[in-house]
């Protein structure tokens, strides 16, 4: 299948979906701590609808799909729908954005279903920290989880850090300096967006961050470990692992946005950081076939934004990233 471009001409070959919205922690700038209200049980897309819509996205040319949510290794099995995905015809990319948690338990079956490699978010590396900014005392389990994970092969694993000024900004260089031991750290630029609208006072620039790190030595810039994501990479002199910088807010990468999302209640998401969707969910419950679905995605495709004007202030509605997936 010959991929598809959107009116910007900027090829389309990438779907993130949100397997759930359900979480086990509570990141300050994500969900509040008490929750959010959540979409009921049954207006969740079953394994069997998601495949739908993976093989629907296939066929406009869609060929690497990302799972993540909520958290996804919350959903039961979801080492079934890795293996049903990997079957999807022109799908050769399948992989993983986990919180860690749960992911030493289920590294090898990920693996063996055929996830191909998996992102880490993790804030600090301070036991206590960690607990202040995700409300569970989980850190051991998340760095056994990343052990995990490169033992079994799920390679490269990237550990994704949002930097907040006077919360975690004093990390950067014990994160960097994790590189040596062949770490891939990308750290991100806090979002206006869920309870990230609440800690700008605590935003912190990527260039910023990078001035911070030169104290570790001369950063070259480099190739990235695998994958066409929106990060600039570099490296420590001599040093195996990758530094990568996200930087959704000093300087957006709408221009080469590659991307759709997918809610966990099926809606398609041209873009994170606007309110319009195109609903899958009412076409595939009547019995809608593939082509129908197919059609709906050149649709959110055609209406796919030039960029968005989070500089402006504009900003979604109601949409907290748990939901969109991050
Ligand atoms: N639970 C999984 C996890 O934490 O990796 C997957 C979902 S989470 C919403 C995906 C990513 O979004 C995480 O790396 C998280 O740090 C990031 N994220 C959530 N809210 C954010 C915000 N306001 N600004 C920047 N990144 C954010
Ligand atoms: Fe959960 Fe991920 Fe949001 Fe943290 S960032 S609350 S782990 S969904």
């Amino acid at each position: 299948m010959s991929g598809i471009s959107d009116s910007f001409q900027r090829p389309i070959n990438y779907l993130r979906i949100s397997v759930t919205d359900r979480c086990n922690l509570r990141c300050i700038y994500c969900m509040p701590r008490e929750g959010v209200h959540l979409v009921p049980h049954a207006d969740l897309l079953s394994y069997e609808e998601i495949t739908v819509v993976v093989q629907a996205a296939a066929r406009v040319g869609i060929s690497k799909v990302r799972l993540s949510g909520g958290e996804p290794l919350v959903r039961l099995e979801l080492t079934k729908l890795i293996e049903m995905l990997s079957r999807v015809e022109g799908i050769d990319d399948i992989s993983l954005t986990t919180n860690g948690v749960l992911l030493k338990r289920f590294a090898a079956d990920l693996k063996e279903a055929g996830l191909r490699r998996v992102n880490v978010s993790l804030d600090s590396l301070r036991k206590d920290r960690f607990q202040r900014i995700t409300g569970y005392d989980n850190l051991v389990d998340v760095l056994q989880g990343i052990d995990e994970a490169r033992r079994v092969g799920l390679e490269p694993v990237k550990t994704n850090v949002v930097v907040m000024k006077g919360i975690n900004d004093d990390e950067i260089l014990d994160f960097a300096s994790r590189t040596r031991e062949g770490w891939h750290v990308r750290f991100i630029e806090l979002m206006p967006i869920g309870n990230g609208k609440m800690l700008q006072p605590e935003f912190m620039s990527a260039k910023e961050m990078l001035q911070r790190l030169a104290a570790l030595g001369k950063l070259e810039p480099c190739l990235p470990p695998v994958g066409h994501g929106p990060a600039k990479y570099y490296s420590l002199p001599g040093v195996q692992g990758t530094v990568g910088f996200i930087t959704p807010v000093s300087e957006h990468f709408c221009f080469r946005c590659n991307r759709l999302r997918l809610t966990a209640d099926g809606k398609l998401l041209p873009c994170l950081m606007s309110d319009m969707e195109v609903d899958l969910r009412p076409t595939i419950r009547a019995g809608g076939s593939t082509e129908e679905v197919e059609r709906l995605f050149r649709k959110a495709i055609a209406s796919k934004p030039a960029g968005h004007n989070m500089a402006q202030g504009v900003l979604p509605h109601n949409r907290w990233m748990a939901q969109v997936g991050g």
